[in-house]
């Protein structure tokens, strides 16, 4: 039987190991700590993989996009589903909670990887060397940046709103860009460009929150692989969340990986680069004059836009 082993505890690794555990092979996970609370919301591209892998998927499922301006008009409708791509959104715990239960006959070690040999030798940091056929990397760290991209910092929080439930919004408006993502039971998260949220107080109410700052920077390569190791998720490339497609593209991907025997194809590859160039465009539009922000949203009229955003174009 081959022997794998996946160094990373995070969704990456968590799929991962079930994909290689399918396809037959000992898995050994090396992980430890958890990752920091967000939002996620599933496109299409993962939820069709989420639902033939695991029969299912968690989080509530969301109509689409409302885009509102200061005053709380809606000036913008992405309803996804109009075009049969669905979204559902989900907090990372519960994501992470959802892969850990459907996980079976994985021998984990607890603790850190520190040194990697592409023969296929992995050494933990209490000294234990593990040797596979296969390692795979999903670390949440990069490994080699070819290129990278540092992002306007985001404030990110839980607060008690009382908005929609089956609706993203979007608050996109001269200057001002923030993003209420509703994941269940009376939760929201809030992401804001900008730390002054008192235009937000005006269509919420007055609300507590306590964010914390996202120093996003976003980075590609094209090197994947080295001897047996195999670098997946956030320590091959990392998108700004706003594309959307960070876990999504990295599930879809490694999915494409295990079907194909082991293999990327370098289509994929190159259109990771696309998601990595979509974060910095983003980043540059939103928060700007009126005529840019109505610039970004003109692919959704030809559909470009809603494919992209499902990751199945
Ligand atoms: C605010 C925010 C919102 C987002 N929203 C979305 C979204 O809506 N849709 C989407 O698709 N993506 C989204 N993303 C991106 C997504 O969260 C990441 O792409 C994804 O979580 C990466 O998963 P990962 O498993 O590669 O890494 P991680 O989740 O970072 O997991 C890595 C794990 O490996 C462990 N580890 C680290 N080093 C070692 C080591 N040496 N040995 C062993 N274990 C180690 C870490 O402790 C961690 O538990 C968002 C990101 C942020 C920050």
């Amino acid at each position: 039987m081959a022997k794998a082993i996946v160094v990373g505890n995070g969704a990456l690794g968590l799929f991962t190991a079930r994909r290689a555990r399918d396809m037959g092979m000992g898995v050994v996970m090396v992980g430890k700590g958890k990752p920091p609370d967000r939002f996620i919301v599933l496109q299409e591209n993962v939820i069709r993989v989420l639902e033939r892998v695991y029969g299912g998927y968690p989080g509530v499922r969301v109509k689409g996009i409302r885009v509102l301006d200061l005053k709380g008009r809606e000036w913008r409708r992405i309803e996804s589903e109009k075009r049969g791509l669905r979204m559902a959104s989900v907090s990372y715990g519960d994501f992470l909670a959802f892969l850990e239960e459907n996980l079976k006959d994985v021998e984990r070690v607890e603790g850190y990887a520190t040194s990697l040999d592409p023969s296929g030798s992995v050494r933990t940091e209490s000294g234990r060397e593990i040797n596979g056929d296969h390692v795979f990397v999903a670390a949440g760290k990069p490994f080699r940046k070819v290129v990278s991209y540092k992002h306007k910092t985001f404030y990110l929080g839980f607060p008690r709103l009382s908005a929609e439930e089956d609706w993203i919004l979007q608050i996109n408006d001269s200057h001002f860009y923030a993003v209420v993502t509703p994941f269940g039971q009376g939760r929201y998260a809030l992401a804001t460009a900008s730390e002054d949220v008192s235009p937000l107080k005006e269509l919420f109410g007055d609300f507590e929150w306590d964010p914390f700052p996202l120093d996003l920077s976003s980075y590609y390569t094209p090197f994947w692989r080295k001897g047996r190791i195999v670098y997946l998720g956030d320590s091959v490339r990392r998108f700004h969340p706003h594309t959307t497609q960070g876990i999504n593209r990295a599930i879809w991907i490694t999915d494409r990986f295990f079907r194909r025997g082991l293999k990327f194809s370098p289509w994929d590859v190159f259109g990771e680069f696309v998601f990595f160039l979509e974060g910095i465009v983003l980043d540059s539009l939103w928060g700007s004059g009126r005529r840019r922000i109505r610039l970004s949203y003109l692919p959704m009229d030809v559909g470009f836009g809603y494919t992209l955003m499902a990751g199945t174009l």
